[in-house]
């Protein structure tokens, strides 16, 4: 039963009708097996610990389950035999009616209120047949250590397994909440940092077009305006493209990439604005081509951020290096800037949604390269040493081109 609880009912979305027969299944074969290997006495009377089974069951499954395990459990002792055969039956009988009495003041209840059900639950079932038990047999003297090995065990049994079950289900209870708890944090966070992100560019992009407005300006200046309006709304998409490629994290059209390809292709967007921070670029041009599976779009995304990063990384200039290098099906790209470097602390929280350590930074852009990574099955690894530089490693696996 721990284990159906452990590994089954939190465990993806299965249909309740399905998790309600693997609760009902696995209760009844518990049942079983502590029948099948009781510790049998005379006159065809035999101590185990199925009571616990419906007790747990009843409590966890509800009283359709606990039914369900009443039903196979006096089956089965019907098909065993043997002269405790009644007594069993209305002792399991009365146990279950008590059980689904006070059901709701369980499930509802503390988890002091709790256990003193469970102890109350433990002693029904042994009232119901020991008595009779000891009016048949000769001797009842002779049973009094059975008797007190069996209540024993009934009740730390019951105990014991109800405030483990009862710890178990609030941890899940706990996680759940934490995760949603996180969700919307995030959700918050990102919807006030984009509506933020997008309102400066759309800002100065209406005032430039309201300058456009009054025709007291040169061809000239008049082109230049409209030239930052337009890298306003430019920016202001780009932001939101980072946004929903976190989204959507899953490569969803997926096709082969020529490693190369792409990533001259993102030198080629890169280089106006190395030029501008006196970063020159070095890549030697390899003469294998080499095949990944992704998305090109975001690949490209990914490495416009990567690029981005070690540009601002370099406000006075440096070098930013490039190297492809094959690795036994997989292929490695390198690419190492003489920026400011990083922190361990800093490396720690980088992909981390909103850190960033720029006046003007999202911090969404080593969070969308994270999880493109992740959706293409490839990794990173990053290195840094502050005033040094940084260097990333992207290792992805190699295709094979059909
Ligand atoms: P943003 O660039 O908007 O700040 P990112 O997620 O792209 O957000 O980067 C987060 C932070 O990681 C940056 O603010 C910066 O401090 C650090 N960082 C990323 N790449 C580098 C790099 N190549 N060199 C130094 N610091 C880096
Ligand atoms: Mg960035």
């Amino acid at each position: 039963m721990l284990i159906y609880h452990l590994f089954w009912s939190e465990k993806g979305n299965r249909s309740p009708k399905l998790n309600s027969f693997v609760f009902i299944l696995s209760c009844s074969i518990t049942a079983i097996v502590c029948m099948s290997f009781a510790a049998k006495v005379d006159y065809g009377f035999q101590f185990d610990l199925r009571h616990i089974v419906l007790i747990v069951g009843t409590l966890s499954g509800g009283p359709v389950a606990g039914g369900a395990i009443l039903g196979v459990m006096n089956l089965y002792r019907f098909f065993i035999g043997g002269g405790g055969l009644i007594p069993s039956f209305i002792a399991s009988l009365t146990l279950y009616i008590f059980l689904i009495t006070t059901y709701k003041i369980y499930i509802k209840g503390k988890i002091k209120t709790k256990m003193y059900l469970a102890f109350f639950y433990s002693l029904i079932y042994g009232i119901g047949w020991i008595p009779y038990f000891l009016s048949i047999v000769p001797n009842p003297k002779d049973y009094t250590s059975y008797m007190v090995t069996y209540e024993l065990c009934t009740i730390m049994g019951t105990i014991l397994i109800l405030y483990l079950l009862d710890v178990l289900q609030s941890q899940v209870r706990l996680a759940k909440e934490l995760v949603n708890a996180e969700k919307f944090q995030l959700i918050g966070e990102m919807a006030a940092s984009i509506s933020h992100e997008i309102r400066n560019p759309l800002t100065s992009t209406r005032g430039f077009l309201q300058l456009l407005q009054s025709k007291n300006y040169s061809e000239q200046e008049q082109l230049l305006y409209l030239d930052i309006a337009m890298r306003g709304i430019d920016q202001a998409n780009h932001v939101l493209t980072d946004y929903l490629t976190f989204a959507k994290p899953s490569i969803e059209k997926v096709q082969i990439l020529q490693l190369e390809e792409e990533l001259l292709h993102a030198l080629t967007l890169m280089t106006p604005l190395a030029n501008l921070s006196n970063v020159r670029i070095h890549y030697t041009k390899q003469s294998k081509t080499f095949y990944i599976i992704g998305e090109k779009q975001k690949l490209n995304q990914c490495l416009l951020n990567i690029l981005k990063n070690c540009i601002e990384a370099m406000p006075n200039g440096g070098d930013l290096t490039f190297t492809l290098t094959p690795a036994n099906k997989h292929i490695q790209l390198h690419i190492q800037d003489t920026g400011i470097g990083m922190s361990n602390e800093q490396i720690k929280r980088l992909g981390s949604p909103f850190y960033s350590t720029k006046e003007k930074g999202t911090g969404l852009g080593m969070m969308v390269v994270f999880s493109v990574i992740k959706a293409m099955n490839g990794k990173i690894d990053i290195s840094s040493k502050r005033n040094i530089g940084t260097t990333f490693l992207l290792t992805f696996p190699l295709a094979k081109k059909t």
